[in-house]
């Protein structure tokens, strides 16, 4: 083991920035990272032990502890649950004899609950050692479990051939659908890879590519809306050694998979769009930061940049600029939500536990490695192209004033073509539905968790940053879902579990909000608890990040919109039975936070 790990370390240069890339190889060949491997990294990094316990305890997918030769992580979104993750669950415990959270007595298999993989679309889906599997059914589970004692591999377990080393991609299309149900400018074909850096940016000065993004008023695809090339102007302009590039592929909002179809089917676009912001704010380095539920995807993207390399849209001198020097590396990170919130994010690249940093300073002047950095979305990189491949004025014609272009969208749920659909801005939630072939809807969830909850009477609204915003997750309920059982106390504990935990109000009103729920779902609630959960939904907004701030936001929707649902399982006492409407006073006294502007997520 000392060996194997001096040489990985080595392997990273000794260089601490890379922890993480460090012990993801320890995890993934001893299956775990033990004491003694804590004890030899600190020592050849020159770091205290505990600074590389802080790392590997912060995220899922990091353990101390045997996990299993086989680890099965089983996602537990709402969608999951809805088609049929109890049965497929049960399963896996029947046939192993264990519970979900142990590890079989000979070490052969352990079970694990995960958040949302990526994999909405393609549900009850789970991840074994790095391979996905997805529409599980107890047949199919009952089947690979024998495998499992078979002591199979992960190819012999999913009866397919993965990867010969030339094209990966069919055999990731066999184990992942990438479900393409409407395609605009992004995921079109009629783009050649590579036009706009062979045959525009000779022609451009970066201060032009700048130029042409901020015409085009696009804004960050990830949820946050700032606008892009504003970000990139004054990336240009901050003072530093060096400056980075880096795209946000860590989309862990429940219910959006956007980014894993864009990565699959057009990685060229997002590496050239990152190219291209290379050139435009003179920097020479970018780092694909990808959550760790796509690991599947790692050697088919590092074969897409090899090509590129071997093209000149990637390296020296590309594409025959002089100085034009750009590369592009991939970080996984190792399962964590909040470190989509571009300065968690930065921390994680940096080898740390991904805790939000306080802002000001912004990335684009202090970021990876305290030099200014760009973070964008891998959709707002992609769009990138397009743009100074038909110009900013081009773009605008698509979408609205305030929000122009097109978005892509994760559909889920109970609809019966769930996918991937880019449309333009502007389109509205009832046209969604009709979309994707959604009957009998009780409510739409817009913007994952974070988002709100909303139902029928609001379905004329339209997608945009001035009505509903959304990072792209758009998950369907119909009206036989338990809205209050099944996705808002589910969104709650997803809350509780990814809090960082820096915020007091962050760590524990989560936990004083979902208990509240609770107490009122099994019919022991009393009107003040109606009140409480309003009332102290609002400390949240003290919090640091983004997650903390919008932590409440499955309440204060489902209770603004669905107060019937609450007001039927409250207790009235005399004071609220005498001509009190509960369900008006509920909505009275709603403020739905929104989405804050510094979660940049997807
Ligand atoms: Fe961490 Fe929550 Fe505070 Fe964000 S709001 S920094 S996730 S504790």
């Amino acid at each position: 083991m000392e060996n194997t790990v001096k040489q990985l370390v080595e392997k990273y240069g000794n260089d601490r920035s890379r922890l993480m890339d460090i012990l993801i190889d320890i995890q993934e060949t001893t299956g775990y990272i033990n004491s003694e491997a804590i004890e030899e990294i600190a020592q050849l990094l020159a770091m205290s032990r505990i600074d590389v316990e802080q790392t590997i305890t912060f995220y899922h997918f990091f353990s101390t502890k045997p996990k299993g030769k086989y680890a099965v992580y089983l996602n537990t979104s709402p969608v999951a649950y809805m088609f049929g993750r109890e049965a497929v669950k049960e399963t896996f415990e029947k046939e192993l004899g264990i519970k979900f959270g142990d590890v079989t007595k000979d070490g052969l298999v352990g079970l694990y609950d995960t958040p949302c993989i990526g994999m909405n679309d393609q549900e009850p889906a789970a991840i074994i050692n790095h391979k996905i599997f997805t529409r599980l059914t107890p047949y199919r589970v009952r089947e690979i479990v024998k495998l499992m004692k078979e002591g199979k591999n992960m190819d012999e377990l999913r009866n397919e051939s993965y990867g010969d080393g030339k094209n990966h991609l069919p055999s990731l299309r066999s184990m992942v659908s990438s479900n393409i149900r409407r395609k605009g400018m992004i995921l079109s074909d009629d783009y050649q890879s590579g036009t706009v850096i062979r045959d525009f940016l000779p022609k451009m000065s970066p201060e032009s590519v700048i130029a042409e993004i901020k015409h085009s008023h696009i804004r960050g695809r990830g949820g946050a809306g700032f606008p892009t090339g504003l970000k990139w102007e004054f990336c240009r302009r901050a003072k530093g050694s060096k400056h980075y590039v880096v795209c946000n592929a860590d989309e862990g909002e429940p219910g959006t998979f956007k980014d894993r179809v864009i990565l699959t089917e057009k990685p060229e676009l997002v590496f050239e769009g990152m190219a291209l912001a290379g050139y435009a704010i003179g920097g020479d380095e970018g780092i694909l930061y990808l959550r760790y539920e796509y690991r599947y995807l790692n050697n088919y993207l590092l074969e897409v940049l090899q090509n590129m390399r071997d093209n000149n849209l990637l390296g020296k001198n590309i594409s025959g600029i002089e100085g034009f020097d750009f590369d592009i590396r991939i970080q996984f990170g190792a399962g964590s939500y909040v470190c989509g919130e571009e300065t968690a994010l930065l921390e994680s690249l940096e080898g740390k536990r991904g805790e939000p940093r306080d802002k000001p300073p912004f990335p684009v002047e202090k970021g990876y490695l305290g030099q200014p950095t760009i973070v964008n979305n891998v959709e707002t990189f992609a769009t990138a192209v397009r743009i100074v491949q038909n110009g900013g004025e081009w773009f605008t014609q698509f979408g609205t004033e305030d929000s122009t272009g097109t978005k892509i969208l994760s559909i889920s749920g109970d609809c019966m073509f769930p996918g991937v659909y880019e449309v333009n801005w502007g389109f509205n939630v009832e046209d969604m539905l009709n979309m994707v072939g959604a009957y009998e809807v009780q409510a739409v969830q817009v913007g994952g968790p974070s988002g709100t909850l909303i139902g029928p009477e609001e379905f004329h609204r339209t997608l945009g940053y001035s009505d509903l915003s959304t990072g792209g997750s758009m998950i369907i309920f119909n009206k036989q879902r338990n809205l209050l059982r099944d996705v808002v106390v589910n969104f709650m504990e997803f809350f509780i579990d990814e809090s960082c935990g820096s915020c007091s109000t962050c760590r524990n009103m989560t936990q004083v909000l979902n208990n509240k729920l609770k107490k009122i779902l099994v019919g022991k609630g009393v009107p003040k608890d109606l009140i409480d959960l309003k009332s102290w939904s609002k400390n949240l907004i003290a919090s640091r990040c983004g997650l903390g701030q919008t932590a409440a936001n499955p309440i204060i929707s489902s209770l603004k919109n669905f107060p019937h649902l609450y007001s039927a399982l409250i207790q009235k006492d005399k004071q609220f039975d005498e001509g009190f409407d509960m369900e008006k006073a509920i909505q009275a006294s709603c403020t739905y936070v929104g989405r804050v502007p510094n979660l940049n997520h997807h």
